[in-house]
């Protein structure tokens, strides 16, 4: 059996960050697994599923890289087939006409509150023949079971039991003849093959209506898995209260995709204690088995360490790839092909402790930063006149120095002898001269990605 799983986001103005773990789930079991990984974008609800806000989960799954197959399938392009499919449960017997009122259903519930019954709504038109049908606007209605009981086998949650008096008779088409979200669905999820429905565990409840509809159509059945929502760092569904929750909000702060992915990953499914890994390790890993029964909380902190441990080992050219896009989403100019040489020369010490690409940048600042170097306020600071006059010295001894790190901690050591410092005292001045700032990567990383001519250069404009 070939496995296809779907992400289906209604487009409500930002990709949560809660759906965009749903996402990566049924992506990682389907990429895991050679299988298919479908989106459908449920766009019934006409005021908020615009063009924009569809746009906006299509660019939170392309920065995730949660690549999938085929178009994306627009809920409301299948409306036909949706009433179709419910003509075909009228037709069975599996569905009826209901002409109840307005007015007539809210009597119904005032009653039943008054009685302290239930208020699901009982039709009179359940099992009416279709000869007493009056000629009047109508709304289909699905022949859900009244007694007995109702068992769905869940991956994570286990075997959940409903009592069936707990369910109405759901309706199918409205009296405008328009198709529910909830025949949507399952028609949907049929008619594209899916095999398995991995979704937050809020649509729980809404498994035992779409499962009379699969019943009714005597259709295969997917297999479930409800996984449990997201809190933030107080044990409450995560929301606006605990800070950013939409995935832009997170590409914008500059966090690293792979991080994000991992830590997404992370967030409610476990292999053993391994904190971080790669998309190939988390493919071959992923399970069902190995997501927890109860909701995982999202920490910011463990986020950042995670992203830090990826840009470390991340690919420089990528990398580098990623920064750029990052800078165009954030209105920053585009890096120029002399910047991008620097960077990539020095990536390999920027790479160090930087957790997202603002801090990357603020590591290359001395590479994006043309001369004269202009000291922020900190770093003007380490350049009074004493320092001045050691990098004043210091310059002519790096015109003849081979340009090797031995050889450069070599004569700054000895430049700083004679003037009976240390090394380290050296240091501030040489971050402000050759970077403007006060911290940075090493200075003998500096200069040796600087290279002679820039460095010198650089230390003369500081001293003169
Ligand atoms: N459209 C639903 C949502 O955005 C998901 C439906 C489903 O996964 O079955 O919450």
């Amino acid at each position: 059996m070939t496995v296809v799983t779907r992400f289906a986001p209604s487009p409500t103005g930002a990709l949560h960050i809660g759906s965009a773990r749903t996402a990566l789930f049924n992506w990682l079991y389907a990429r895991g697994r050679g299988g298919k990984f479908l989106l459908r974008i449920e766009d019934t609800d006409k005021a908020r599923s615009t063009k924009e806000n569809t746009q906006i989960i299509l660019d939170g799954m392309t920065w995730l890289g949660l690549d999938w197959d085929g178009h994306a399938v627009s809920q409301t392009g299948n409306a036909a087939r949706h009433v179709a499919v419910a003509n075909e449960m009228l037709a069975n017997g599996h569905a009826y006409k209901c002409f109840s009122t307005q007015a007539e259903i809210e009597a119904f519930r005032e009653k039943a509150r008054a009685d302290k019954t239930s208020i699901l709504f009982r039709s009179p038109w359940r099992d009416a023949a279709e000869a007493d049908h009056p000629d009047a606007p109508f709304v289909v209605r699905l022949k859900a079971p009244r007694e007995g009981q109702t068992t769905l086998h869940d991956e994570v949650q286990g075997d959940v039991t409903w009592s069936n008096d707990q369910l109405d008779d759901m309706i199918l088409l409205r009296s405008d003849g328009t198709p529910v979200y909830m025949l949507a669905v399952v028609v949907d999820d049929h008619d594209m093959g899916i095999t398995h429905v991995i979704r937050g565990d809020d649509h729980l409840a809404n498994a035992f209506r779409q499962n009379l509809v699969y019943e009714a159509m005597g259709w295969k059945k997917p297999v479930l898995a409800h996984i449990p929502l997201i809190f933030g760092p107080d044990g409450k569904k995560l929301s606006k209260r605990h800070g950013a929750t939409g995935a832009a909000e997170y590409q914008g702060m500059g966090y690293p995709a792979a991080g994000m992915r991992n830590y997404l990953t992370r967030l409610g499914w476990s292999h053993g204690d391994v904190e971080f890994f790669s998309d190939a390790q988390a493919q071959e890993w992923f399970d069902l088995d190995g997501i927890g029964k109860s909701p995982a909380r999202f920490d910011t902190k463990k986020l950042e360490n995670i992203c830090g441990q990826h840009v470390a080992v991340a690919d420089d050219a990528a990398l580098l790839q990623e920064m750029q896009n990052f800078r165009a989403v954030t209105g920053q100019k585009a890096l120029t092909e002399t910047q991008i040489a620097g960077m990539l020369k020095g990536m390999y010490c920027l790479k160090e402790r930087a957790k997202t690409f603002p801090e990357l940048t603020e590591k290359a600042e001395f590479i994006l930063s043309d001369r004269p170097i202009s000291p922020d306020e900190k770093a003007s600071k380490n350049l009074d006149d004493v320092s001045r006059g050691i990098l004043n010295d210091l310059t002519p001894q790096l015109q003849s120095v081979s340009w090797s790190r031995d050889a450069l901690e070599g004569v700054v050591a000895s430049v700083a002898d004679a003037h009976g410092t240390k090394l380290g005292k050296l240091a501030g001045p040489l971050r402000a001269a050759l970077a403007g700032r006060a911290v940075t990567p090493s200075v003998f990383d500096m200069m040796l990605v600087l290279g002679q001519d820039e460095t010198i250069a650089r230390l003369q404009d500081a001293s003169a």
